[in-house]
């Protein structure tokens, strides 16, 4: 169970910090409620917490995190649409600035759409259609990567699949009128594991520059 208490031990930590001593930051947050200016959309990869990445507080990041970190396209059908409901509360109820699509290398649902899940039964049943959201970056990265190193491709279709979101958001008309007027900015990110780096899509050159490169006020 050493698992479960290296967790216990955490939270005595952060409840040392934030209810005990100087603590009054979160006690605000915990009476006055949240309002934060950022939301993430981020893999549920455990190595890519956005949070423990960027070094942010509570009450910073909105987060949701998914497999692959991807948006689906607006749809309202009567499916449970999480990530939407999410998208909606932090845009339409929290009004938050920005929008980060957090993706990163070895994605392991980036991996299972380019080479299928495979296994006995029902392995993954429900993965396989989710990733479906990214079939269009499957495509493109398998035309565009001249290597054709599995390394390769993977990289262009994580960073294929980041762009396929950035589309898919714009298709919440609420989202694209905040845009439009300027009240807020969609990012797409990209977190380098082995070389520890973060990327950011630059729309002026299609690409994923060095954070420090691209303009912060940008929008797709
Ligand atoms: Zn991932």
């Amino acid at each position: 169970m050493n698992e479960i208490k290296k967790l216990i031990d955490g939270f005595s930590r952060f409840r040392a910090q934030h209810y005990e001593g100087n603590g009054a930051a979160f006690k605000r947050l915990v009476h006055h409620g949240q309002a934060p200016k950022i939301m993430v959309i981020a893999c549920c990869d455990s190595r890519v917490d956005p949070a423990i990445i960027t070094d942010c507080d509570p009450g910073d990041l909105f987060v949701v995190r998914n497999v692959a970190n991807l948006m689906p396209p607006c749809e309202t059908t009567g499916h449970y649409h999480g990530t939407s409901a999410a998208l909606e509360f932090a845009v339409r109820f929290l009004e938050v600035r920005h929008v980060i699509v957090l993706g990163h290398t070895g994605c392991g649902g980036i991996r299972a759409l380019l080479q299928g899940v495979s296994g006995k039964d029902d392995l993954g049943q429900f993965i396989k259609p989710w990733m479906e959201i990214a079939a269009a970056a499957r495509t493109k990265a398998l035309a565009e990567t001249k290597t054709k190193q599995s390394t390769d491709v993977e990289r262009a279709c994580e960073q294929a699949a980041i762009q396929v979101s950035l589309t898919n958001l714009l298709s919440f008309p609420w989202v694209r009128e905040r845009v439009e007027k300027q009240q807020l900015a969609l990012h797409g990110w990209y977190f380098d594991l082995e070389n520890g780096e973060l990327r950011r899509y630059n729309p002026a050159n299609n690409n994923f520059d060095s954070l420090a490169a691209v303009p912060v006020n940008h929008t797709v």
